[in-house]
């Protein structure tokens, strides 16, 4: 008998900042065995690590210069083939957010049998953002990074006990300053997809709880 081929799809969620995507995907990974994928931890994880990877990122921080996108993409591809091999699907937070990030990515999945790629979009509206992350609480443990809302009533990571921080970036001017830089970002990039036909699964969650952001996820693939 032939050995069916093994297809694992690759999500991409895409939303502003704080649009709650992240919790999701920690859901996701939690019951359902999705693997999740943080370009920001994973960058964090090497220049901590010290590794190729993470001396090149250091020295474009160090000079001020943009993360070039080929080298972001490089690492999402290392990191994805380096995944055991099962049919698990597999979430990128935030990831691609450029065009450029998106082509290279797109020539990746084409050249790689039993890849499946699906965006989805999320739209929620900028007041619910601002409310939600000035509210956030992060892990302060680099390899965790898990997020929290401060009426989780938590005093340390449940899942790794480590200290609770609040991120400078949720401060709420600098919130307002991403969420008014991304649509400029957003629209080059769906615009992209549209040209390529890569469908794009819009997921309107306004108002919505995470819990039932999770069960409209579900819903919408069909789990
Ligand atoms: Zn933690």
């Amino acid at each position: 008998m032939m050995q069916q081929p093994v297809t694992r799809t690759i999500y991409s969620f895409f939303g502003p900042p704080g649009s709650g995507k992240g919790t999701l995907a920690q859901k996701l990974v939690t019951r359902n065995n999705f693997q999740m994928l943080s370009t920001g931890n994973l960058c964090r994880q090497h220049v901590a690590q010290g590794t190729a990877f993470g001396k090149m990122l250091d020295e474009y921080v160090k000079q001020g210069h943009l993360i070039p996108d080929a080298l972001v993409t490089d690492m999402v591809i290392d990191w994805i083939t380096h995944q055991a091999e099962t049919d698990n699907p597999i979430i990128l937070d935030g990831f691609p957010r450029t065009k450029g990030q998106a082509e290279l990515f797109l020539a990746f999945i084409k050249q790689t049998s039993g890849l499946h790629f699906s965006v989805v979009s999320f739209l929620v509206p900028d007041e619910e953002i601002v409310q939600r992350l000035s509210q956030r609480i992060v892990c302060s443990n680099k390899a965790c990074q898990s997020s929290f809302t401060a009426s989780d009533n938590l005093t340390v990571c449940k899942f790794c006990n480590s200290e609770l921080t609040k991120r400078d970036d949720d401060k709420e001017h600098v919130i307002r300053e991403r969420l008014v830089q991304f649509p400029q970002y957003a629209e080059v990039l769906l615009e992209y997809y549209r040209t390529v036909q890569q469908l794009v699964e819009v997921m309107d969650i306004a108002g919505l709880a995470p819990e039932a952001v999770y069960n409209h996820f579900l819903t919408a693939i069909g789990l």
